[in-house]
C-alpha cells in the first residue's frame, strides 16, 4: 500500500492533505484541525481569527499592483463524514486516516478519506503559503460542521469578511462549475384527533407499502418516484369515499430529507364489508402500480385482513381532515429553473407522517433556489392546513442560491479553464443545500462559484479522489486568483 501521497502533484497541496489526514476531524471534532490551521497561520505570519463557533478565517493583503482586484474569499469546510467498513477497527476521534494511492486515485483504508472537504482546506493552505502568487485582497473561510447541518456557515458574521467574490471548494466533479443551489424550509403540520371505541363487529385491515426507491429529497425529486406516504393516503381516500372505514394507525417515512420508501396503515370496517373493501383497495393498487411501473417496478403494495383489531380508532371528522389534507397538499417538483435547463427550482417532499397520542404530525422539506418561490410554496401548502383548521409551522429556513449566468467570476473562471485545459466546463446547479446558499444569505451581494476535484462515493468508505483532477483543480484556483475581476 503506497501511502506516500505527499509526493503527488501539486505537492504543496498534497503535503497539507497528508497533515490533515493525520489530525482526526470528524464533524463535531474539528478543534484540533482548527488549531493546526492557526499554527500554520502563525508560522507563515498570516493574519487569522477563529470565530465563536470555531470557523477559521485567514487574510492576506493584496500583492503590490493588485489592489484594484475584487477581494476573493476561498472557502472549504473542515469536518469530514466518519464512515467505516463494518470489519474495520477505527476511532475517528483518535486515529489518523490511512490514505493511499490506488492507481489513478487516492482512497483510504476502510474509511472515508475526507477529500470532501480536506482537499479544499489543503488547497487553501497551499495558496496562502505560496509567496509567488499574485493576488488581490485574499481571505479564506474554513468552516466547521458543514456535514451535520452547515452550523459553521450559519454562524458567520457579516463584518468578518471584506471580500466580494466567494470561491467555494466543495464540489465533487472536476470540470463542472456550480452556480446555484437550493435553500430549504421545514413545514410541520399537526392534525389533532380524538380516540373513539372501535365500533362493534368491525374488523381490521392493514395496508403495507414497501420497497419504493426513495432517495435524496432534493437531488432525486426530479425522478418522480412514488412517495409512500402519498400512496398510502391515496388508497385510504379511495376507500373512505366508498365505505365507512375507521383509521386506527398510519405512519410512514423517517427522514424529512429522504423520499419515503415505506408506510403502514391499519383501519377497521364492518365485517360484512371486508371482502369488498379489499377488492376496492386492490383495484386502486393496480392503477397505482400501472402508473408507476416505469419508475417503481419493485414497489410492493399489500392489503390484507389483520387479526389485531384495535380497541380504538380516530374520530371521523379528524380522519377526513387527515386524508383530504394529505391528498390535497403538494408533493414533488413544483417548478423547473428558468436559468438552467434540467435543474429543479422548487420542490416539496412529504418526508414523514408520525402518529402521536392525540395528533398526527406531517413533516415536509420544501426546497428552492429562489427564496421567494420557496416562501410562496410554503404559503400555498400552509393554506391547505389552514383550510383544515389544523396547526402548521415553518422551521429552520435557509437561503438558496439563484444561478446568475452574468456572474463576472463565472465568466473569468470559464476563460481561465479554457485557457488552461482547452475546453469549456459544464455549468451546473444543484437542488440541495450548499454553504454558498447560507453565505449568500449573509452576504447578499457576493458573486459566487463552486468547484472541486473529482471525488467518487463521498460520505462512504469507498470515497476516492482522482489524482489528475486535483492537479487541474489547484491550477484553476491559482489562475482564478491571479486573474480576479477588477473592482
Ligand atoms: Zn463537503
Amino acid at each position: 500500500m503506497d501511502t506516500n501521497i505527499e509526493k503527488l502533484n501539486p505537492q504543496s497541496m498534497w503535503k497539507h492533505f497528508k497533515n490533515i489526514c493525520n489530525i482526526p476531524h470528524p464533524s463535531a471534532h474539528t478543534k484540533k484541525l482548527a488549531e493546526h490551521i492557526v499554527a500554520f497561520a502563525k508560522e507563515n505570519k498570516i493574519d487569522y481569527t477563529v470565530d465563536k463557533i470555531g470557523n477559521v478565517i485567514l487574510r492576506k493583503p493584496a500583492t503590490a499592483g493588485y489592489e484594484n482586484r475584487k477581494g476573493l474569499v476561498l472557502q472549504a469546510h473542515m469536518d469530514m463524514v466518519p464512515q467505516k467498513n463494518g470489519d474495520v477497527n477505527f476511532d475517528f476521534t483518535k486515529d489518523a486516516i490511512e490514505a493511499y494511492i490506488d492507481g489513478d486515485w487516492v482512497t483510504a483504508n476502510g474509511t472515508t478519506l475526507g477529500a470532501d472537504d480536506g482537499l479544499g482546506v489543503a488547497a487553501i493552505l497551499a495558496v496562502f503559503e505560496n509567496k509567488d502568487l499574485k493576488h488581490g485582497n485574499l481571505e479564506a473561510l474554513i468552516t466547521m460542521d458543514e456535514e451535520t447541518g452547515m452550523y459553521g456557515a450559519f454562524a458567520v458574521k457579516e463584518d468578518e469578511l471584506k471580500g466580494e467574490v466567494l470561491i467555494n471548494l466543495d464540489s465533487e466533479t472536476e470540470g463542472d462549475i456550480y452556480v446555484g443551489c437550493a435553500g430549504g424550509v421545514d413545514l410541520v403540520g399537526k392534525i389533532a384527533y380524538k380516540k373513539e371505541d372501535t365500533p362493534a363487529n368491525f374488523q381490521a385491515i392493514e395496508i403495507d407499502i414497501t420497497n419504493l426507491k426513495g432517495g435524496h429529497s432534493g437531488m432525486e425529486i426530479i425522478l418522480q418516484r412514488a412517495n409512500s406516504n402519498k400512496v398510502l393516503f391515496r388508497i385510504l381516500n379511495t376507500l373512505n369515499n366508498k365505505f365507512d372505514i375507521r383509521i386506527a394507525e398510519a405512519n410512514g417515512g423517517n427522514m424529512r430529507n429522504a423520499i419515503p420508501r415505506e408506510a403502514k396503515g391499519l383501519f377497521v370496517v364492518a365485517k360484512e364489508n371486508v371482502k369488498n373493501v379489499i377488492a376496492e383497495a386492490n383495484e386502486a393498487i393496480a392503477k397505482i402500480m400501472d402508473e408507476f411501473k416505469a419508475v417503481e417496478p419493485e414497489m410492493n403494495l399489500v392489503v390484507s385482513e389483520s387479526s389485531k383489531t384495535p380497541s380504538k380508532v380516530m374520530d371521523k371528522d379528524a380522519q377526513n381532515k387527515l386524508i383530504w389534507t394529505i391528498e390535497a397538499i403538494f408533493n414533488g417538483t413544483d417548478r423547473m429553473s428558468d436559468e438552467m435547463s434540467g435543474l429543479v427550482e422548487t420542490s416539496s417532499n412529504m418526508g414523514i407522517i408520525t402518529q402521536n397520542e392525540d395528533h398526527f404530525e406531517i413533516n415536509f422539506l420544501i426546497r428552492s433556489s429562489v427564496d421567494s418561490a420557496k416562501d410562496e410554496l410554503a404559503e400555498r401548502m400552509s393554506s391547505v392546513f389552514r383550510l383544515a383548521g389544523a396547526e402548521c409551522n415553518l422551521e429552520g429556513g435557509y437561503h438558496g442560491w439563484k444561478p446568475n449566468m452574468e456572474s463576472p467570476i463565472l465568466k473569468s473562471t470559464l476563460e481561465m479553464y479554457n485557457e488552461l485545459f482547452g475546453k469549456t466546463p459544464e455549468i451546473r446547479g444543484i437542488h440541495a443545500g450548499l454553504e454558498c446558499g447560507i453565505l449568500g444569505g449573509i452576504f447578499p451581494n457576493w458573486d459566487m462559484i463552486s468547484f472541486g476535484p473529482t471525488i467518487c462515493y463521498p460520505h462512504s468508505p469507498d470515497e476516492k479522489v482522482e489524482i489528475k483532477s486535483t492537479e487541474r483543480f489547484f491550477k484553476l484556483i491559482e489562475a482564478v486568483i491571479e486573474n480576479a475581476p477588477t473592482k
